[in-house]
């Protein structure tokens, strides 16, 4: 695996790499990986011919209380991993090198943005589109692929490539699940083993609500209480949201009807889970 901290050097072997014809894919990631990285790795080795990982903790996506300096950084089983799952490329810039000195433009999305984690998280998905398009600009993938696990972002990238037309296309991969259900996460790296099994509670909760729509519950209100008093039954579990939005507009639905998601942000402590199911009425 060749490994690239500067953008002129990437570059360079991605223009190497096009002039054989190679069709290149790309997996934006922060580190810390775990198996749902590596499935969207996996996933672009099916697809293309050169795979590109990043590692980037992106400052501009965190807010001032948030955890960007603490958040976890683990290159040497990072490299490991993705040398076992036969990466061409890892693109690892310095935050000097993608925000050099007087940086000032910025990407915002101005309306999936408004919802969910947008609320809580003011400036996070400008930070996000912002070096989405710098990666994109500097990689030019064919195919970019995202995880399910962050529902909102990948709809905001997929309006930003279609709002700002950009060349490729992007793929979104199903959410990877330790075995008890937990979505994986680098930030479940935080918990301690008591608050590992309330974490528990997250997906436990997207389940029952799934059955209670089986059963022809409809009514938003009526679910989101469900999910909100099974999480809460855990105590210190503190509800960030729980919403059932529609899944192309994120709008907030008090009725099932079309294609929708259930989107739920918790803290445990200091840490923030967030996780989904997609369904349909
Ligand atoms: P991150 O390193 O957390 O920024 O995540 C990098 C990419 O991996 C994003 O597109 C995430 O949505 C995706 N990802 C993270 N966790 C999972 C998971 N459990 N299942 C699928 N994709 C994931």
């Amino acid at each position: 695996m060749i490994v690239t901290k500067t953008i002129s050097e990437t570059r360079r072997i991605i223009n190497e790499a096009k002039k054989k014809g190679k069709k290149i894919g790309l997996v934006p990631t922060m580190g810390a990986l775990h198996d749902g990285h590596l499935s969207l790795v996996r996933q672009a080795k099916k697809d293309c011919d050169f795979v590109v990982v990043s590692i980037f903790v992106n400052p501009t996506q965190f807010g001032p209380d948030e955890d960007y300096k603490k958040y976890p950084r683990t290159l040497t089983d990072d490299k490991l991993l993705l040398g076992r799952g036969k990466v061409d490329l890892l693109f690892l810039p310095t935050a000097e090198e993608m925000y050099p000195q007087r940086f000032s433009t910025y990407v915002t999305e101005g309306n999936l943005s408004q919802f969910l984690c947008g609320k809580s998280r003011p400036g996070h998905f400008r930070g996000v589109c912002t070096v989405v398009t710098k990666l994109f600009n500097i990689i030019t993938p064919g195919i970019a692929y995202f995880g399910q696990k962050d529902y909102q972002q990948v709809e905001i990238v997929k309006k930003m490539v279609k709002d700002l037309n950009f060349s490729l296309k992007i793929k979104t991969v199903p959410i990877a699940r330790e075995e008890n259900g937990l979505a994986m996460s680098s930030r479940n790296k935080y918990l301690n083993s008591s608050e590992r099994k309330k974490a528990l509670a997250i997906s436990q909760s997207l389940s029952l609500a799934k059955q209670l729509i089986r059963k022809g519950e409809r009514n938003c209100k009526i679910i989101k209480n469900k999910i909100k008093n099974h999480i809460r039954s855990k105590k210190s579990v503190k509800i960030d949201y729980v919403e059932v939005v529609d899944a192309k507009t994120l709008e907030p639905k008090t009725k099932l009807s079309d294609r929708f998601v259930i989107a739920i942000a918790v803290y445990l402590g200091k840490t923030r889970l967030i996780d989904n199911i997609i369904l349909e009425a």
